[in-house]
Protein backbone atom coordinates (compact mmCIF):
# COMPACT_ATOMS: atom_id res chain seq x y z
CA UNK A 1 0.00 0.00 0.00
CA UNK A 2 2.30 2.16 -0.83
CA UNK A 3 0.39 4.77 -3.00
CA UNK A 4 -2.88 4.18 -0.46
CA UNK A 5 -2.96 7.99 -0.28
CA UNK A 6 -3.16 8.63 -4.16
CA UNK A 7 -6.75 9.92 -4.04
CA UNK A 8 -9.54 8.73 -6.18
CA UNK A 9 -10.90 12.47 -6.91
CA UNK A 10 -9.24 13.99 -10.08
CA UNK A 11 -8.76 17.99 -9.82
CA UNK A 12 -6.72 19.95 -12.34
CA UNK A 13 -3.33 20.30 -11.89
CA UNK A 14 -1.03 22.50 -14.41
CA UNK A 15 2.32 23.21 -12.15
CA UNK A 16 2.44 20.22 -10.37
CA UNK A 17 3.96 16.90 -11.43
CA UNK A 18 3.65 13.81 -9.28
CA UNK A 19 5.69 10.69 -9.81
CA UNK A 20 6.59 11.81 -13.95
CA UNK A 21 6.02 9.19 -16.91
CA UNK A 22 9.25 10.55 -18.01
CA UNK A 23 13.02 11.47 -17.25
CA UNK A 24 15.57 13.58 -18.53
CA UNK A 25 16.76 14.53 -22.08
CA UNK A 26 20.64 13.78 -21.64
CA UNK A 27 19.53 10.31 -20.66
CA UNK A 28 18.22 9.97 -24.31
CA UNK A 29 20.99 11.45 -25.47
CA UNK A 30 23.17 9.50 -23.70
CA UNK A 31 21.66 6.00 -24.71
CA UNK A 32 21.56 7.29 -28.55
CA UNK A 33 25.24 7.70 -28.29
CA UNK A 34 26.12 4.83 -27.18
CA UNK A 35 25.12 3.66 -30.31
CA UNK A 36 27.55 4.89 -32.56
CA UNK A 37 30.85 2.61 -32.62
CA UNK A 38 33.62 3.86 -30.83
CA UNK A 39 31.70 6.99 -29.33
CA UNK A 40 32.48 8.35 -25.43
CA UNK A 41 28.88 10.76 -24.79
CA UNK A 42 30.60 13.53 -22.60
CA UNK A 43 27.82 15.60 -20.12
CA UNK A 44 28.27 19.12 -20.28
CA UNK A 45 27.39 20.15 -16.65
CA UNK A 46 27.88 19.16 -13.43
CA UNK A 47 29.35 15.25 -12.13
CA UNK A 48 26.01 15.12 -10.25
CA UNK A 49 24.12 14.97 -13.31
CA UNK A 50 26.57 12.93 -15.36
CA UNK A 51 26.60 10.44 -12.43
CA UNK A 52 22.71 9.87 -12.25
CA UNK A 53 22.28 9.68 -16.12
CA UNK A 54 24.91 7.02 -15.82
CA UNK A 55 23.61 4.72 -13.43
CA UNK A 56 20.07 5.13 -14.58
CA UNK A 57 21.00 3.20 -17.99
CA UNK A 58 23.39 1.18 -16.04
CA UNK A 59 20.35 -0.07 -13.81
CA UNK A 60 17.79 -0.48 -17.34
CA UNK A 61 21.18 -2.13 -19.10
CA UNK A 62 22.69 -4.03 -16.53
CA UNK A 63 26.13 -2.95 -18.37
CA UNK A 64 28.62 -0.36 -17.46
CA UNK A 65 27.80 3.23 -19.09
CA UNK A 66 31.06 5.02 -19.68
CA UNK A 67 30.52 9.01 -20.03
CA UNK A 68 32.56 11.85 -19.29
CA UNK A 69 31.67 15.08 -17.63
CA UNK A 70 32.83 18.79 -17.97
CA UNK A 71 32.72 19.03 -14.30
CA UNK A 72 30.83 21.98 -13.71
CA UNK A 73 31.74 24.04 -10.04
CA UNK A 74 30.96 26.89 -8.82
CA UNK A 75 33.31 28.97 -11.14
CA UNK A 76 31.74 27.54 -14.69
CA UNK A 77 27.99 27.61 -13.16
CA UNK A 78 28.67 31.55 -13.26
CA UNK A 79 30.88 32.37 -16.19
CA UNK A 80 30.18 29.35 -18.54
CA UNK A 81 31.77 26.04 -19.26
CA UNK A 82 33.78 26.99 -22.09
CA UNK A 83 37.20 26.49 -20.37
CA UNK A 84 35.97 23.13 -19.10
CA UNK A 85 34.60 21.73 -21.97
CA UNK A 86 38.21 22.82 -24.18
CA UNK A 87 40.02 21.12 -21.67
CA UNK A 88 37.90 18.29 -21.53
CA UNK A 89 38.13 17.69 -25.47
CA UNK A 90 41.78 17.24 -24.40
CA UNK A 91 41.73 15.30 -22.08
CA UNK A 92 39.69 12.74 -23.73
CA UNK A 93 41.12 12.46 -26.86
CA UNK A 94 44.61 12.40 -25.17
CA UNK A 95 43.65 9.58 -22.70
CA UNK A 96 40.79 7.34 -24.10
CA UNK A 97 41.28 7.80 -27.77
CA UNK A 98 37.42 7.35 -28.73
CA UNK A 99 36.24 8.11 -32.86
CA UNK A 100 33.84 10.38 -31.71
CA UNK A 101 32.87 12.26 -28.69
CA UNK A 102 29.09 13.30 -28.77
CA UNK A 103 27.86 16.17 -26.18
CA UNK A 104 24.94 16.60 -24.82
CA UNK A 105 24.09 19.92 -22.02
CA UNK A 106 22.27 19.52 -18.86
CA UNK A 107 19.99 22.15 -17.33
CA UNK A 108 22.75 24.01 -15.89
CA UNK A 109 24.98 24.27 -19.20
CA UNK A 110 21.72 25.39 -20.59
CA UNK A 111 20.31 28.09 -18.29
CA UNK A 112 23.92 29.68 -18.39
CA UNK A 113 23.51 29.87 -22.23
CA UNK A 114 26.69 27.76 -23.20
CA UNK A 115 26.88 27.47 -27.30
CA UNK A 116 28.56 24.09 -28.09
CA UNK A 117 28.70 25.29 -32.08
CA UNK A 118 30.83 27.78 -31.07
CA UNK A 119 33.07 26.04 -28.22
CA UNK A 120 33.41 23.07 -30.90
CA UNK A 121 34.75 25.13 -33.61
CA UNK A 122 37.11 27.10 -31.04
CA UNK A 123 37.95 23.46 -30.01
CA UNK A 124 39.07 22.67 -33.84
CA UNK A 125 40.72 25.89 -34.49
CA UNK A 126 42.99 25.09 -31.52
CA UNK A 127 43.50 21.86 -32.70
CA UNK A 128 42.15 19.94 -29.94
CA UNK A 129 40.30 17.67 -32.31
CA UNK A 130 42.51 15.35 -33.91
CA UNK A 131 42.33 14.29 -37.37
CA UNK A 132 39.52 11.25 -38.18
CA UNK A 133 38.00 12.22 -34.83
CA UNK A 134 34.89 13.82 -34.23
CA UNK A 135 32.86 15.67 -31.97
CA UNK A 136 29.06 16.22 -32.36
CA UNK A 137 26.75 17.76 -30.34
CA UNK A 138 23.36 18.08 -28.85
CA UNK A 139 21.29 20.29 -26.55
CA UNK A 140 19.21 18.87 -24.60
CA UNK A 141 17.76 21.06 -21.48
CA UNK A 142 15.65 18.66 -19.31
CA UNK A 143 13.51 21.48 -18.28
CA UNK A 144 11.73 21.11 -21.86
CA UNK A 145 10.90 17.45 -23.47
CA UNK A 146 12.20 14.38 -21.77
CA UNK A 147 14.46 11.57 -22.37
CA UNK A 148 12.77 10.88 -25.67
CA UNK A 149 13.70 14.40 -26.51
CA UNK A 150 17.01 13.92 -26.28
CA UNK A 151 17.01 10.90 -27.78
CA UNK A 152 15.94 12.07 -31.04
CA UNK A 153 18.15 15.84 -30.94
CA UNK A 154 20.94 13.25 -30.56
CA UNK A 155 20.19 11.42 -33.33
CA UNK A 156 19.75 14.44 -35.63
CA UNK A 157 23.10 15.73 -34.23
CA UNK A 158 24.43 12.04 -35.78
CA UNK A 159 22.10 12.76 -39.04
CA UNK A 160 24.88 15.99 -39.47
CA UNK A 161 27.66 13.83 -40.00
CA UNK A 162 26.51 12.97 -43.23
CA UNK A 163 29.31 13.37 -45.94
CA UNK A 164 27.07 13.06 -49.66
CA UNK A 165 29.50 12.28 -52.44
CA UNK A 166 26.69 11.99 -54.79
CA UNK A 167 27.60 8.58 -55.83
CA UNK A 168 24.66 6.30 -54.41
CA UNK A 169 25.49 3.59 -52.14
CA UNK A 170 22.13 1.46 -52.26
CA UNK A 171 21.54 1.15 -49.13
CA UNK A 172 18.54 1.70 -46.76
CA UNK A 173 19.00 4.29 -43.64
CA UNK A 174 16.77 2.61 -40.64
CA UNK A 175 16.47 4.89 -37.68
CA UNK A 176 15.13 1.92 -35.41
CA UNK A 177 14.29 5.44 -32.62
CA UNK A 178 14.56 4.32 -28.45
CA UNK A 179 14.02 0.55 -28.85
CA UNK A 180 16.49 -2.08 -26.64
CA UNK A 181 19.42 -3.28 -28.46
CA UNK A 182 17.73 -7.00 -28.80
CA UNK A 183 15.34 -5.18 -31.01
CA UNK A 184 18.28 -3.02 -32.83
CA UNK A 185 19.30 -6.68 -33.40
CA UNK A 186 16.18 -8.31 -34.71
CA UNK A 187 15.71 -5.10 -37.39
CA UNK A 188 18.99 -6.30 -38.63
CA UNK A 189 17.75 -9.74 -38.74
CA UNK A 190 14.46 -9.03 -40.71
CA UNK A 191 16.42 -6.92 -43.08
CA UNK A 192 19.00 -9.52 -44.26
CA UNK A 193 16.45 -12.09 -44.64
CA UNK A 194 14.50 -9.32 -46.76
CA UNK A 195 17.41 -8.86 -48.86
CA UNK A 196 17.89 -5.04 -48.05
CA UNK A 197 21.45 -3.28 -47.48
CA UNK A 198 20.85 -1.01 -44.65
CA UNK A 199 22.66 1.24 -42.28
CA UNK A 200 21.16 0.99 -38.51
CA UNK A 201 21.59 4.54 -36.63
CA UNK A 202 21.84 4.33 -33.48
CA UNK A 203 22.58 1.12 -32.99
CA UNK A 204 23.56 -0.48 -29.35
CA UNK A 205 23.65 -4.10 -30.21
CA UNK A 206 26.75 -5.74 -29.16
CA UNK A 207 27.29 -2.33 -27.04
CA UNK A 208 24.67 -2.79 -24.58
CA UNK A 209 23.96 -6.42 -24.48
CA UNK A 210 27.13 -8.02 -25.43
CA UNK A 211 28.37 -11.08 -23.56
CA UNK A 212 30.70 -11.21 -20.59
CA UNK A 213 34.10 -12.26 -22.49
CA UNK A 214 36.04 -11.74 -19.06
CA UNK A 215 38.40 -8.68 -21.13
CA UNK A 216 36.93 -5.31 -20.73
CA UNK A 217 36.89 -2.88 -23.12
CA UNK A 218 36.34 0.47 -23.32
CA UNK A 219 34.68 0.90 -26.80
CA UNK A 220 32.64 -2.47 -27.33
CA UNK A 221 32.83 -4.39 -30.77
CA UNK A 222 28.96 -3.05 -31.67
CA UNK A 223 27.55 0.57 -32.64
CA UNK A 224 27.03 2.50 -36.22
CA UNK A 225 30.38 3.36 -37.49
CA UNK A 226 31.25 7.17 -38.70
CA UNK A 227 31.73 5.72 -42.35
CA UNK A 228 28.06 4.70 -42.05
CA UNK A 229 27.17 7.23 -40.49
CA UNK A 230 29.11 9.49 -43.61
CA UNK A 231 27.39 6.95 -46.36
CA UNK A 232 23.94 8.14 -44.40
CA UNK A 233 23.46 10.77 -47.26
CA UNK A 234 24.48 8.53 -49.80
CA UNK A 235 21.85 6.10 -48.98
CA UNK A 236 18.45 6.15 -51.21
CA UNK A 237 15.88 6.31 -48.82
CA UNK A 238 15.39 6.36 -45.12
CA UNK A 239 12.87 4.68 -42.69
CA UNK A 240 12.16 6.82 -39.33
CA UNK A 241 10.45 4.49 -36.92
CA UNK A 242 8.48 6.61 -34.06
CA UNK A 243 7.33 10.44 -34.87
CA UNK A 244 9.15 12.02 -31.76
CA UNK A 245 12.64 9.78 -31.59
CA UNK A 246 13.48 9.26 -35.32
CA UNK A 247 11.54 11.59 -37.41
CA UNK A 248 13.93 14.97 -36.64
CA UNK A 249 17.12 12.85 -38.09
CA UNK A 250 15.37 11.61 -40.91
CA UNK A 251 13.73 15.04 -41.92
CA UNK A 252 17.48 16.47 -41.36
CA UNK A 253 19.31 13.98 -44.40
CA UNK A 254 16.17 14.60 -46.21
CA UNK A 255 16.83 18.64 -46.68
CA UNK A 256 20.39 18.57 -45.91
CA UNK A 257 21.10 15.62 -48.35
CA UNK A 258 18.12 14.90 -50.56
CA UNK A 259 17.39 11.23 -49.20
CA UNK A 260 13.77 11.17 -49.02
CA UNK A 261 12.39 9.23 -45.69
CA UNK A 262 9.33 8.46 -44.54
CA UNK A 263 8.14 7.84 -41.16
CA UNK A 264 6.61 4.88 -39.54
CA UNK A 265 5.43 3.55 -36.35
CA UNK A 266 7.76 1.36 -34.36
CA UNK A 267 7.26 -2.28 -35.75
CA UNK A 268 5.48 -3.54 -32.43
CA UNK A 269 2.57 -5.58 -32.94
CA UNK A 270 0.83 -7.12 -36.30
CA UNK A 271 -0.05 -4.39 -38.09
CA UNK A 272 2.76 -1.98 -37.65
CA UNK A 273 5.33 -4.63 -38.53
CA UNK A 274 3.00 -4.98 -41.73
CA UNK A 275 3.57 -1.48 -42.66
CA UNK A 276 7.72 -1.85 -41.76
CA UNK A 277 7.86 -5.09 -43.80
CA UNK A 278 6.23 -3.35 -46.47
CA UNK A 279 7.79 -0.69 -46.69
CA UNK A 280 11.36 -2.58 -46.85
CA UNK A 281 9.53 -4.90 -49.71
CA UNK A 282 9.19 -1.44 -51.56
CA UNK A 283 12.06 -0.04 -51.02
CA UNK A 284 13.70 -3.13 -51.95
CA UNK A 285 11.89 -4.05 -54.80
CA UNK A 286 11.62 -7.71 -53.96
CA UNK A 287 8.69 -10.09 -52.54
CA UNK A 288 8.79 -11.21 -48.82
CA UNK A 289 10.52 -14.49 -47.85
CA UNK A 290 8.63 -17.38 -46.64
CA UNK A 291 10.69 -17.16 -42.99
CA UNK A 292 9.20 -13.44 -42.81
CA UNK A 293 5.57 -14.76 -43.85
CA UNK A 294 5.70 -17.86 -41.31
CA UNK A 295 6.53 -15.99 -38.52
CA UNK A 296 3.57 -13.60 -39.27
CA UNK A 297 1.63 -16.48 -39.64
CA UNK A 298 2.89 -17.99 -36.04
CA UNK A 299 1.81 -14.93 -34.73
CA UNK A 300 -2.07 -14.49 -35.90
CA UNK A 301 -2.22 -18.02 -34.81
CA UNK A 302 -1.38 -17.06 -31.40
CA UNK A 303 -3.61 -14.31 -31.55
CA UNK A 304 -6.30 -17.07 -32.68
CA UNK A 305 -5.04 -19.12 -29.58
CA UNK A 306 -5.42 -17.08 -27.42
CA UNK A 307 -8.43 -14.47 -27.77
CA UNK A 308 -10.99 -15.38 -25.64
CA UNK A 309 -8.49 -14.29 -23.04
CA UNK A 310 -7.45 -11.71 -24.56
CA UNK A 311 -11.51 -10.19 -25.94
CA UNK A 312 -12.06 -7.21 -23.44
CA UNK A 313 -9.53 -6.86 -21.08
CA UNK A 314 -9.07 -3.60 -20.21
CA UNK A 315 -5.73 -1.89 -19.90
CA UNK A 316 -3.62 0.79 -18.50
CA UNK A 317 -0.52 1.69 -20.51
CA UNK A 318 2.41 4.42 -19.40
CA UNK A 319 5.37 4.83 -22.09
CA UNK A 320 6.68 6.82 -24.83
CA UNK A 321 5.14 7.94 -27.40
CA UNK A 322 5.82 5.91 -30.54
CA UNK A 323 5.81 2.69 -28.48
CA UNK A 324 2.53 3.64 -26.95
CA UNK A 325 1.08 4.43 -30.59
CA UNK A 326 1.96 0.55 -31.51
CA UNK A 327 1.26 -1.16 -28.29
CA UNK A 328 -2.34 0.54 -28.18
CA UNK A 329 -3.58 -0.22 -31.58
CA UNK A 330 -1.80 -3.70 -31.13
CA UNK A 331 -4.09 -4.55 -28.43
CA UNK A 332 -6.65 -2.99 -30.10
CA UNK A 333 -6.35 -5.44 -32.86
CA UNK A 334 -6.65 -8.19 -30.84
CA UNK A 335 -9.79 -7.26 -29.23
CA UNK A 336 -8.20 -5.43 -25.88
CA UNK A 337 -9.22 -2.17 -24.26
CA UNK A 338 -7.11 -0.20 -23.26
CA UNK A 339 -8.41 2.75 -21.90
CA UNK A 340 -5.94 4.86 -19.55
CA UNK A 341 -2.62 6.35 -21.58
CA UNK A 342 -0.27 8.36 -20.48
CA UNK A 343 3.07 9.59 -21.13
CA UNK A 344 5.84 11.84 -19.76
CA UNK A 345 6.45 13.39 -23.35
CA UNK A 346 4.76 16.69 -24.98
CA UNK A 347 2.66 16.72 -27.77
CA UNK A 348 -1.00 17.22 -28.74
CA UNK A 349 -0.28 15.05 -31.73
CA UNK A 350 0.27 12.06 -29.14
CA UNK A 351 -3.51 12.17 -27.72
CA UNK A 352 -4.47 12.82 -31.31
CA UNK A 353 -3.43 9.64 -32.70
CA UNK A 354 -4.28 7.24 -29.74
CA UNK A 355 -8.01 8.84 -30.20
CA UNK A 356 -8.40 7.81 -33.76
CA UNK A 357 -6.55 4.36 -32.62
CA UNK A 358 -9.24 3.81 -30.69
CA UNK A 359 -11.93 5.50 -31.84
CA UNK A 360 -13.96 2.22 -32.74
CA UNK A 361 -13.64 0.15 -28.97
CA UNK A 362 -16.96 1.96 -28.19
CA UNK A 363 -15.87 3.34 -24.26
CA UNK A 364 -14.09 6.42 -23.32
CA UNK A 365 -10.60 6.52 -23.22
CA UNK A 366 -8.43 8.42 -21.18
CA UNK A 367 -5.35 9.71 -22.63
CA UNK A 368 -2.66 12.68 -22.03
CA UNK A 369 0.90 13.04 -22.84
CA UNK A 370 2.75 14.98 -20.68
CA UNK A 371 1.11 13.51 -18.03
CA UNK A 372 1.86 11.75 -15.02
CA UNK A 373 1.84 8.32 -13.03
CA UNK A 374 -0.36 10.03 -10.43
CA UNK A 375 -2.87 10.57 -12.72
CA UNK A 376 -2.82 7.35 -14.50
CA UNK A 377 -3.44 5.39 -10.90
CA UNK A 378 -6.24 8.08 -10.33
CA UNK A 379 -8.05 6.68 -13.37
CA UNK A 380 -7.53 3.23 -12.64
CA UNK A 381 -8.76 3.95 -9.10
CA UNK A 382 -12.29 5.57 -10.88
CA UNK A 383 -12.25 2.57 -13.38
CA UNK A 384 -10.07 -0.56 -12.89
CA UNK A 385 -8.27 -2.26 -15.56
CA UNK A 386 -7.11 -5.95 -16.04
CA UNK A 387 -3.61 -5.25 -17.06
CA UNK A 388 -1.10 -2.33 -16.70
CA UNK A 389 2.02 -2.51 -19.22
CA UNK A 390 4.41 0.32 -18.50
CA UNK A 391 8.02 0.37 -16.43
CA UNK A 392 8.96 -0.58 -13.25
CA UNK A 393 7.33 2.17 -11.59
CA UNK A 394 4.24 0.30 -12.45
CA UNK A 395 4.40 -1.56 -10.14
CA UNK A 396 3.77 0.57 -6.74
CA UNK A 397 0.51 0.54 -8.59
CA UNK A 398 -0.30 -3.14 -9.88
CA UNK A 399 0.67 -3.76 -5.93
CA UNK A 400 -1.71 -1.54 -4.33
CA UNK A 401 -4.26 -2.29 -6.68
CA UNK A 402 -3.92 -5.80 -7.23
CA UNK A 403 -3.48 -6.30 -11.07
CA UNK A 404 -1.89 -8.07 -13.22
CA UNK A 405 1.57 -6.42 -15.00
CA UNK A 406 3.69 -6.76 -17.87
CA UNK A 407 7.50 -4.70 -17.69
CA UNK A 408 7.84 -3.14 -20.86
CA UNK A 409 9.59 0.27 -21.98
CA UNK A 410 11.96 2.63 -20.15
CA UNK A 411 13.15 2.17 -17.33
CA UNK A 412 12.82 -1.60 -15.86
CA UNK A 413 15.12 -1.71 -13.27
CA UNK A 414 13.92 -5.06 -11.42
CA UNK A 415 13.86 -7.46 -14.73
CA UNK A 416 16.35 -8.97 -16.56
CA UNK A 417 15.73 -9.88 -20.00
CA UNK A 418 14.61 -6.81 -22.50
CA UNK A 419 18.23 -6.41 -23.88
CA UNK A 420 18.17 -10.01 -25.14
CA UNK A 421 14.96 -10.67 -26.12
CA UNK A 422 13.36 -8.58 -29.01
CA UNK A 423 9.36 -7.17 -29.13
CA UNK A 424 10.01 -5.41 -32.52
CA UNK A 425 8.51 -7.95 -35.63
CA UNK A 426 6.35 -10.55 -35.58
CA UNK A 427 8.65 -12.75 -33.23
CA UNK A 428 8.79 -9.52 -30.92
CA UNK A 429 5.05 -9.92 -30.83
CA UNK A 430 4.87 -13.47 -30.00
CA UNK A 431 6.84 -12.53 -27.05
CA UNK A 432 5.15 -9.65 -25.92
CA UNK A 433 1.83 -11.79 -26.29
CA UNK A 434 3.28 -14.74 -24.31
CA UNK A 435 4.18 -12.27 -21.60
CA UNK A 436 0.35 -10.67 -21.83
CA UNK A 437 -1.41 -13.82 -21.64
CA UNK A 438 1.23 -15.34 -19.15
CA UNK A 439 0.49 -12.65 -16.61
CA UNK A 440 -3.68 -12.53 -17.37
CA UNK A 441 -3.60 -16.72 -16.91
CA UNK A 442 -1.22 -16.72 -14.03
CA UNK A 443 -4.29 -14.40 -12.80
CA UNK A 444 -6.68 -16.77 -13.57
CA UNK A 445 -5.10 -19.52 -11.65
CA UNK A 446 -4.92 -17.38 -9.07
CA UNK A 447 -8.46 -16.41 -8.87
CA UNK A 448 -10.75 -19.53 -10.33
CA UNK A 449 -12.27 -21.76 -8.01
CA UNK A 450 -11.52 -25.16 -7.44
CA UNK A 451 -14.57 -26.42 -9.62
CA UNK A 452 -13.08 -23.75 -12.21
CA UNK A 453 -9.27 -24.15 -11.68
CA UNK A 454 -8.58 -26.02 -14.71
CA UNK A 455 -5.44 -28.10 -16.18
CA UNK A 456 -5.35 -27.40 -19.49
CA UNK A 457 -5.76 -23.11 -20.68
S1 LIG B 1 19.74 19.05 -13.34
FE1 LIG B 1 18.63 18.69 -15.28
S2 LIG B 1 20.00 17.45 -16.52
FE2 LIG B 1 20.77 17.33 -14.41
S3 LIG B 1 19.79 15.47 -13.59
FE3 LIG B 1 18.48 17.22 -13.06
S4 LIG B 1 16.94 17.31 -14.69
FE4 LIG B 1 18.65 16.04 -15.43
Amino acid sequence: MLLRHTPTEITERTALTINPAKTCQPIGAMYAALGIHGCLPHSHGSQGCCAYHRSALTRHYKEPISASTSSFTEGASVFGGQANMLQAINNIFTVYNPEVIAIHTTCLSETIGDDLPQIKKKAAAEGKIPEGRYVISASTPSYAGSHVTGFSNMVKSMAGMAEPTGKKNGKVNIIPGWVEPADMEEIKRITGVIGVKTILFPDTSGVLNGPLSGEYKMFPEGGTTVAELKSTGDSKGTLALGEWCSADAARELDTKCKVPCSVLDMPFGLMATDRFIDALRTIAGVNIPDEILNERGQLVDMISDMHQYLYGKKVALVGDPDQLIAMTEFLVSMDMKPIHIVTGTPGKKFEKRIKEITKDMGCKVNVKAKGDMFLLHQWIKNEPVDLIIGNTYCKYIARDEDIPYVRWGFPILDRQGHQYFPTVGYKGGLRLLEKITGVLLDRKDRDDSESKFELVL
